[in-house]
Parts: structure tokens; C-alpha cells; sequence
């Protein structure tokens, strides 16, 4: 599956008719802030009656003053002519200002509801949406959303009623001649909508490559280190160049048809003005119209001719609102499959038992990752769970917070199925140490502190102390206030790693979920993470997945994983004695590890 076809997987289609979509867009994004537009659209009357009262001022300005050469209405059309202009253009500023605020307001409020919405969703959702995918509906869709309800705005608010008005004008001035401008109108009509949806297909396709170019650019900047120690940079360069070459040709064929809506109304427009010229020409020399009437007529029409090719321009903008609105929509309609029962308990927050009963899952469908999985981690106990890659350890660490629910068989923490507590109190009640630390470009008291976000610089320290992090903070040039830059790259691996368990000290959850690194580390920072480790782990229902005999040595209990199943489970003396899978790899562990230096112990 391409990055692309990922990104539009499993997306549930919300209505895709425009107008379905501008009337959800109406009701959610403009509606709320009517009255700010209701005064948008006043100003925009005022703005579109003054381009009308502008053309029919040059009846006057022509027959009065250079025809009948009358100096009183001189002055007094003078006036007229800068009060037309002085009002056009304070309603015209108020306008601008007024939508452009809204226009932000609408752009914040769906950028604040998007984020709530994504951060709420399930883990699965990031598996089948790639992060550029989502950041691009932040940045590209919610701005071409954003256009699209001002253009639309604008053109219906001062194109259309500057249009209106100046044809009600013509018509009242000689419906005859108005008539005849507006024959070859109505052909437009069709090349302007099949614009528009070229418009919509080429927005679509736009977003999709926005998508992956922000996708490709954040995985190259984040694995910078590999791709340079492999040598990738021509192999990235190229996956980038052909994003952006494909970018520029759909802005290119996107300006493309956006140019185009302008010929077709030069044509029509030209029409409708030469016919104007000849007829209206004719019926001057005949001396059935006066020259000030000629010319205002004309003036109308060429003053409509401006809102008109604007208005043209309207539906493309429109459109590619629009595609942009239908993936928001389609994501907002997201609903999580993961939900919280209505009458859910609260888990209370003391160091309980941890049983997996006959538990079967499944991420695809297809293949068990677990199949039939039963044992139980003891309160306040060290459980850890070993077994080869791939047989399904960490998707246990997956289920216990519910990221994932079984598809059969049940979680049961305390006696309490998971699925019948809150997930606060759930995810509140367990502390996760993994061996991808993840760590914020912050500082490193606020990176510990997101364990307990109210905790004192105080209860900071002492879990830095009690995590054997405070010697090399205190080391550090700005100590606590260091900033690890992103993910921490500032940092050794193992210093991370106390960073984290420090982070786990201090959210104090009575049940703690520790996937060891699989990286030796050098002596003394394993030295220094083990007495981490042991304070973490002081009193409670600690699972761990196994990678080093030490940890193994010190558990209570052993569940010993294959093929997503528990094939063996006891303490390290009686599966040693069973002589199965468990001493198969402890066996070979022991003879790699005597072929080294005896100090780092390869991971199971
Ligand atoms: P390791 O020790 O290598 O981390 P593990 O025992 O933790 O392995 P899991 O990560 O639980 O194994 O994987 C169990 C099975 O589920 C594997 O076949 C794996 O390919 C599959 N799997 C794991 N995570 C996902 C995922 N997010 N989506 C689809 N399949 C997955």
C-alpha cells in the first residue's frame, strides 16, 4: 500500500455533494459567528449599490453637465460622485476586515477541533494515517476551507449583488438593449461548472502529495543519522524530488484551470458588449436614447463585467474548499471504536492483580498476534514475559491500556474488566517505560513532569534522585532547565532512559509496564538503570518484557511466549527444569554471552 492510498484508507465517506458539504460547512464553521458576517454582508451591499449608483451617475454627469452644460449640477453631482466613493470604500475596508477575522476564527476553531478530535481517536487511526496526512489537513485543507467560505462570501455578498444590481439598472434603463447583453449569458454557464470539478479532482490530488511530502520530510529529518550512514541522501533526494515535481505540475495545471474561467467570461463579455455598441450605437444615431443614457448603460455593463469574472473564479475556489471540507468532515465522522462505557467505575488506584483471561486479537483480521492468551501478573509482583521476536509480548503491553480491546477473552485488572472502568483512571493506574523513550523538545524538569503534571519542582527532584538521573542533570550546563532536543537526541540512550523512569517514578501508578532495552548499554549505566529500575518497581504489580537474565533471575513468575501463545510459565529454576523453549534460549543466551566479554548479556 502507498503512502497515499494509506492515507485514504478506511475513511468514511461523508456526503460529497456540494451542496450537502456547504450547507454542514455553513451551519458548523460560518454560522457561529452570523452576526459578524450578517455585517460583512451589509457592507457588501452597500459596497455593491455603490458601484451601481457610481455607472448610474454618468446619465447625469453626461447629459447634465457636458450635454446641457448646467454648472449648478455641476457641484452637486461632484459631491454625489465622492460621497459614492468615500462610502464604497469604508464599507469596502470594514468588509475585508470583517471576513478576514472570521476567516481566522474559522481556521482556529477547526484547527482546536481537529486536534481534540485526533488526540481522542484510537492508536489504530495512526497506523493507517500517516502523520503528514494529518498535519496537512492543519495547514492545506483548513486554509483552502477557509478561502473557499470567504470567496464564497465574497462573491455571493458583493460579486453577485454588485452583478444584480447593475443588471436591475440596466434593465430599468432600456430592458431592450439589457436584454440583448445578456443573451449569450447563459452559456457560460456549463465550461464554468466543468471547471470546477477539475478544480475539486486536482485539490484532492494536491492535499494527498502535501501529505506525503510532509510524511518524507519528517522521516528523513528525524532518521538523518541512518539515512547518512547508509548513504541514503540521493535515494531520499529523489522520493522528495518527485513529490515536489508532482506538486509544482498540479499547482501548475491547477492555475491552469483557475485561468481559464477568465477567458470564457472575456468571450461572453466581449459578445454582450459589442452587441451593446451596435444596438444601443444604432438607437443613439436613430435618436431614440440620449448619449447620457448610452453611457451609463455601458457603464453598468462594463462595471459588471469585473464582479463577473470574479464570480467566475468563485466555484474553482469554491470547489477546492470544498474537497477540503469533505476530508475534514470525513475524519471528524471518525468515530473511535475504543468508547467508554456510560456507567464506567473508576479503577481505584491500588497496586492490583493484572489477568489476561483466553485472550484472542488480531490488528489485521486476519493473523492472531494473540491467540488464546491466559495468565496473571500477581499484585504488587515482578511478572516478566520472554519469548522470541514476534511472539506477541508487546501487544499485551498494548492491551492492558486499552489501546487496543481483545477480540475475544477479557482484561481483567483487580477483578475489574478493563473494558467496564474509565480510561482516565485506567490509563492513570499504569506507568510505561518502553524501550523507545519518548522524549520532548523541552526542558528536562518538564520532560519528567509530564508523568504527574502537577508535581512540585520538589517531587521532580526526588524522582530524578530516585531514578539515578540527578548526578548527571546536576552535571548538565543549565541543569533541569536543559532542553533535550527532539526526542531527546541531546541525550545518551541510557540517560533517556533514567529520564523516563524517572517520569514513571513520579506518576507513582500502582502498576508499572516495563519493555527493556534491547541495547547493551555500557556498565555503568546499566549499573545505574538496574538501581533505578529497583526503586520503580518497589511495590508494584510490575509486568516486564524480559530481554536480560538479570530481571528474569529477580521475577516472581515467568510466562514464557510463542506464536502468540503462553506455553510455558514458572520461575527461572523450574523452566530451566522443564527443559522447553525457556532453556532453549537461555541456553543460548548463555553461549553467546560466554563468547563475549562476559559484561553485556545479548537480549532473548
Ligand atoms: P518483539 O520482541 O520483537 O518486540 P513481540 O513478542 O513483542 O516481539 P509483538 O510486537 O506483540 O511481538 O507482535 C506480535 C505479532 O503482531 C507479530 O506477528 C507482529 O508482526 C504483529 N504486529 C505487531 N504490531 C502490529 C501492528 N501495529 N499492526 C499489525 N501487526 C502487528
Amino acid at each position: 500500500m502507498t503512502d497515499d492510498q494509506k492515507t485514504e484508507a478506511k475513511i468514511p465517506l461523508t456526503d460529497n455533494r456540494s451542496f450537502g458539504l456547504m450547507r454542514r460547512l455553513f451551519h458548523e464553521s460560518v454560522l457561529p459567528y452570523r452576526y459578524h458576517m450578517l455585517a460583512a454582508l451589509v457592507c457588501m451591499g452597500v459596497v455593491a449599490g455603490m458601484t451601481t449608483a457610481s455607472a448610474w451617475l454618468l446619465d447625469p454627469v453626461v447629459n447634465k453637465v457636458f450635454v446641457e452644460r448646467n454648472g449648478s449640477m455641476l457641484w452637486l453631482i461632484g459631491s454625489g460622485v465622492l460621497a459614492v466613493f468615500a462610502l464604497k470604500s469604508l464599507a469596502s475596508y470594514c468588509q475585508e476586515v470583517l471576513l478576514a477575522t472570521v476567516g481566522q476564527r474559522i481556521i482556529s476553531d477547526m484547527q482546536n477541533r481537529l486536534f481534540h478530535h485526533i488526540v481522542h481517536q484510537d492508536v489504530a487511526l495512526f497506523q493507517i494515517r500517516t502523520s503528514g496526512s494529518l498535519v496537512s489537513h492543519f495547514t492545506y485543507d483548513i486554509n483552502a476551507m477557509r478561502s473557499a467560505v470567504s470567496s464564497a462570501f465574497v462573491g455571493i455578498g458583493r460579486d453577485a449583488l454588485s452583478v444584480v444590481f447593475l443588471v436591475g439598472l440596466t434593465f430599468y434603463q432600456d430592458w431592450l438593449l439589457a436584454t440583448v447583453s445578456l443573451v449569450a449569458a447563459p452559456l457560460s454557464i456549463y465550461p464554468l461548472q466543468r471547471l470546477g470539478k477539475r478544480m475539486r479532482k486536482v485539490a484532492t490530488q494536491t492535499q494527498e502529495k502535501m501529505g506525503g511530502l510532509t510524511t518524507s520530510l519528517s522521516q528523513t529529518f528525524q532518521g538523518i543519522r541512518v539515512i547518512k550512514a547508509y548513504g541514503l541522501e540521493e535515494f531520499e533526494q529523489s522520493r522528495v524530488d518527485r513529490l515536489v515535481t508532482s506538486l509544482c505540475n498540479l499547482a501548475i495545471h491547477a492555475t491552469r484551470v483557475e485561468a481559464a474561467a477568465q477567458p470564457i467570461i472575456d468571450v461572453f463579455g466581449g459578445i454582450a458588449i459589442t452587441a451593446v455598441i451596435v444596438y444601443g450605437g444604432a438607437r443613439v444615431i436613430e435618436g431614440a436614447t440620449t448619449p447620457g443614457a448610452f453611457f451609463s448603460f455601458i457603464a453598468s455593463v462594463l462595471m459588471a463585467y469585473q464582479p463577473l469574472r470574479s464570480l467566475s473564479k468563485v466555484n474553482v475556489s469554491l470547489q477546492t474548499g470544498l474537497a477540503a471540507a469533505h476530508r475534514i468532515f470525513a475524519l471528524l465522522d471518525q468515530k473511535p471504536l475504543l468508547t467508554e462505557r456510560g456507567d464506567a467505575q473508576d479503577l481505584p488506584r491500588q497496586s492490583g492483580a493484572v489477568r489476561f483471561e483466553a485472550v484472542r486479537f488480531s490488528y489485521d483480521g486476519i493473523d492472531n498476534a494473540l491467540n488464546g492468551v491466559s495468565f496473571e501478573a500477581p499484585a504488587g509482583g515482578i511478572t516478566a514475559l520472554v519469548g522470541p521476536s514476534g511472539a506477541g509480548k508487546s501487544t499485551v503491553f498494548s492491551l492492558i491500556p486499552r489501546f487496543y480491546d481483545p477480540n475475544q477473552g477479557r482484561v481483567v485488572i483487580n477483578g475489574q474488566d478493563i473494558r467496564d472502568v474509565t480510561f482516565s483512571s485506567l490509563r492513570g493506574a499504569i506507568a510505561v517505560v518502553s524501550q523507545e523513550v519518548v522524549l520532548f523538545d523541552d526542558s528536562i524538569i518538564n520532560n519528567i513532569r509530564c508523568g504527574r503534571l502537577e508535581a512540585s519542582d520538589e517531587e521532580v527532584f526526588a524522582a530524578a534522585g530516585a531514578a539515578a538521573a540527578a548526578d548527571f542533570i546536576d552535571h548538565l550546563p543549565e541543569g533541569y532547565q536543559t532542553r533535550v532536543g527532539e526526542h531527546g537526541l541531546r541525550l545518551s540512550g541510557g540517560q533517556r532512559q533514567r529520564i523516563a523512569i524517572a517520569r514513571a517514578i513520579l506518576k507513582n501508578a500502582p502498576i508499572l509496564l516495563l519493555d527493556e532495552a534491547t541495547s547493551a548499554l555500557d556498565t555503568e549505566s546499566e549499573r545505574a538503570i538496574q538501581t533505578a529500575l529497583g526503586s520503580l518497581m518497589k511495590g508494584r504489580t510490575t509486568i516486564v518484557i524480559a530481554h536480560r537474565l538479570s530481571t528474569i533471575k529477580d521475577a516472581d513468575v515467568i510466562h514464557v511466549f510463542d506464536h502468540g501463545r503462553v506455553i510455558e510459565t514458572g520461575d527461572h529454576d523450574q523452566l530451566l527444569a522443564k527443559e522447553g523453549l525457556y532453556a532453549h534460549l537461555h541456553a543460548l543466551q548463555f553461549s553467546s554471552a560466554s563468547q563475549q566479554d562476559g559484561e553485556t548479556v545479548p537480549t532473548l
